[in-house]
């Protein structure tokens, strides 16, 4: 391999002179801030709201660089892992001329964003069993090709992708591997964020928008070498990431210890559902799960998925997705919420049994 991150850039970009706040332009001891045209009276939302963010959430980073042991240089938080997403699109690929590997069934946020950003997009399939297809990917890549994105616990399959197939295809490739750790917390196996330290052109991201609890706040990280997260700042809106939120997340780290917790009940739960579905006529198969979902087969997901709206229960129908013919993506909720699942599944399933014996029904068919 040979990264040569310079050779990567969009020329633009490499070029850009980035825009410089009035945050940033001052650091220290001041008491008179008559820098940024704010609002000095105050704020009808709440405190110091009045005032812009930092825009580089410096304390943000240490406290997560300390939970995820990386440095603050190596850490880029955006608006939702989205953001992250888009500027990587928006930093090395060149509109109408570039090219990105995605490997479906996945994320379908790579898809969007490669199409916004004018970027052309090579498919390689996953394998039967949710897998890298290393041999492909490797094969797809072109001179044009900057990024690979990979998703690990992949959404919508739930497992994770091999770690050595990974970091051959990190070690591979002269451009950037993308690394969507979105679920990471719920995994057997733990974060590759260490080996950033290895590869400057692997970018792990991650999010606070599942296990931690605040999707709606918008707050998604990615961890890379110091090159990369420098240029994801340059390209960045200045106050990308609101002072509420930046505050919400530092409070929340307080909570590590609920995090945990709920983490492990949904991890049981999780095996709960599992175990309950299996034992249904109308589960052909669940798929083996790494994540805070689970991906089911059943003959007849359509008719499911519409009853379960039916009883004010929504799942993902993902029967229209590549390699996920007949596919619903099961988010495990509250134990509350899963025994409502379970309940209304098994009517079904009781209901559809009885039906299936009943000539009527299949002369019908
Ligand atoms: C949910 C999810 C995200 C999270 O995106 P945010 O913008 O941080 O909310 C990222 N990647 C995958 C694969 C996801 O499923």
């Amino acid at each position: 391999m040979s990264f040569e991150l310079e050779e990567l850039v969009r020329p633009n970009i490499a070029r850009l002179q980035p825009y410089s706040s009035a945050r940033s332009e001052f650091e220290g001891d001041a008491e008179v801030f008559l820098d940024a045209n704010e609002n000095a009276f105050g704020s009808p939302a709440g405190d110091s709201y009045n005032r812009y963010p930092d825009p580089l959430q410096r304390e943000l980073k240490l406290r997560l660089g300390n939970l995820r042991g990386v440095d603050a240089e190596n850490i880029f938080i955006g608006n939702g892992s989205d953001e992250a997403i888009d500027l990587l699109f928006r930093i090395f690929c060149e509109p109408g001329r570039d090219e990105c590997i995605i490997c479906p069934p996945t994320y379908g946020m790579y898809q969007v964003s490669a199409e916004i950003n004018d970027t052309r997009i090579k498919f390689v399939r996953l394998t039967r069993e949710f897998q890298l297809d290393v041999v492909n990917i490797l094969e797809a890549i072109s001179p044009s090709t900057k990024l690979i994105f990979i998703c690990s616990p992949n959404n919508p399959t739930g497992n994770l992708m091999k770690r050595q197939d990974i970091l051959k295809i990190v070690e591979s490739f002269d451009g950037i591997v993308v690394v969507d750790e979105a679920y990471i917390d719920f995994a057997s196996d733990s974060s590759l964020v260490n080996e950033i330290r290895s590869f400057p052109n692997l970018v792990v991201l991650q999010t606070f928008s599942k296990a931690w609890g605040m999707a709606g706040l918008r707050v998604g990280m990615a961890f890379a070498g110091e090159q990369v997260i420098q240029l994801m700042n340059r390209v960045k809106p200045p106050y990308n990431v609101s002072g509420i939120a930046q505050q919400a997340v530092l409070d929340a780290f307080d909570q590590n210890l609920q995090i945990q917790k709920w983490v492990s009940l949904l991890l049981t739960e999780r095996e709960r559902v599992r175990e309950s579905l299996e034992n249904m006529a109308i589960v052909e198969t669940v798929f083996p799960s790494d994540a805070n979902f689970l991906l089911i087969k059943a003959a007849d997901s359509g008719d499911i998925y519409r009853y379960l709206i039916n009883e004010k229960i929504i799942v993902r129908d993902r029967s229209s997705v590549i390699l996920c013919e007949g596919c619903l993506r099961i988010t495990i909720g509250t134990p509350d919420e899963n025994d409502r699942l379970i309940n209304a599944l098994k009517k079904y399933d009781e209901t559809r049994f009885a039906n299936d014996v009943l000539p009527m029904r299949l002369g019908g068919l």
